[in-house]
C-alpha cells in the first residue's frame, strides 16, 4: 500500500537530516506500505532537500520513495507556482486549498470564525478555489477535497451538490483525489473527503490516491488500510501514484 501525503518537515518542526529521513522510511515499512510519498508544504520549498532524501531511500530498496510537493493553492499564484514547479522534478504535485483569499481558515483557533458564515456560502467559496485549483492545469491530485468541513460546520445542501462543479473540474482536467484519513484526528472526526463524496467520485471514475498527511514519523501510514477497505468495498480495484509527474495504476 502507499501513503503519499507525508511531511518530512511538519510545520518546521525538524530538519531534513538523515536521520530524521530514516525514522519516517523506517515507520513506512512498519506499515508495510510499498511506497511513501514526501510532500511538504510549499512554503517551505527552501529547505527541502530533494537530493538527499533520493540517497537515503538507496538504503530502503524494498520501498518506492517519491518526491512530491503540497502546494498551497491561491488564485493569482499561478505563474510562481508553475515556476517552482519547472525548478524541481517533482514525482507529483498536491494542490491543497488552506486560505479563503487571505483567510487561513483550517487553523485551530478560527472555528468561531466558521460559525460566522452562512455555511452554504463558505462551502461554495471553498469549492469555486478547489474547482480553480483543479482547472488550473498545475496538480495532479486534490488534497483534503473537503477540508472546509474541518470544524463540522455543514452545509444546508447537500455537499455532493455544492462540489459537483469542483469535482467536474477534476474529472475534466485528470487529476485524483486522495482519501486523507488525518481528518478523523480533527474535530470533524472523519476523513476527507466524506463517505457520499467517496461514493460520488467512484461513480465518476475519478482516481483515488491515499494520504495521511502525516506530520510526523509516527503517523505515516496512519488508517492507510483502512482506507484501502472503504475503496474496495465500493468496488474500486485500483488507485494511482506518480512519476515524474506520469500517473501509474496500483492494483488494491
Ligand atoms: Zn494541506
Ligand atoms: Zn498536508
Amino acid at each position: 500500500m502507499l501513503d503519499l501525503h507525508v511531511h518530512l518537515l511538519g510545520h518546521l518542526d525538524r530538519e531534513a537530516t538523515k536521520s530524521n529521513i530514516r525514522a519516517f522510511l523506517k515507520q513506512a515499512k512498519n506499515k508495510n506500505l510499498k511506497q511513501i510519498g514526501f510532500a511538504d508544504h510549499d512554503m517551505y520549498w527552501e529547505k527541502l532537500k530533494l537530493n538527499l532524501l533520493r540517497e537515503i531511500a538507496l538504503e530502503y530498496p524494498e520501498l518506492q520513495v517519491r518526491v512530491g510537493l503540497e502546494v498551497d493553492y491561491q488564485e493569482g499564484r499561478e505563474n510562481q507556482i508553475s515556476k517552482m514547479l519547472t525548478d524541481f522534478p517533482f514525482d507529483y504535485v498536491i494542490g491543497s486549498v488552506h486560505q479563503l483569499g487571505g483567510w487561513f481558515f483550517d487553523y485551530p483557533e478560527e472555528e468561531t470564525n466558521h460559525r460566522q458564515w452562512e455555511p452554504d456560502d463558505l462551502y461554495s467559496a471553498y469549492f469555486k478555489l478547489v474547482e480553480k485549483a483543479a482547472a488550473s492545469g498545475l496538480f495532479n491530485i486534490i488534497g483534503h477535497f473537503d477540508l472546509i468541513k474541518i470544524f463540522n460546520v455543514r452545509p444546508k445542501t447537500d455537499v455532493r451538490i455544492l462540489a459537483a462543479r469542483a469535482l467536474e473540474a477534476v474529472k475534466d482536467c485528470g487529476l485524483a483525489i486522495e482519501i486523507n484519513t488525518n481528518g478523523r484526528y480533527k474535530p470533524v472526526q472523519e476523513y476527507y473527503p466524506e463517505q457520499k463524496l467517496i461514493e460520488l467520485i467512484g461513480k465518476m471514475e475519478i482516481p483515488f490516491t491515499l494520504g495521511s498527511d502525516a506530520h510526523e514519523a509516527a503517523v505515516v501510514g496512519r488508517d492507510i488500510q483502512e482506507a484501502c477497505q472503504i475503496l474496495k468495498t465500493l468496488g474500486v480495484q485500483e488507485i494511482v501514484s506518480f512519476t515524474r509527474r506520469n500517473q501509474e495504476i496500483i492494483k488494491l
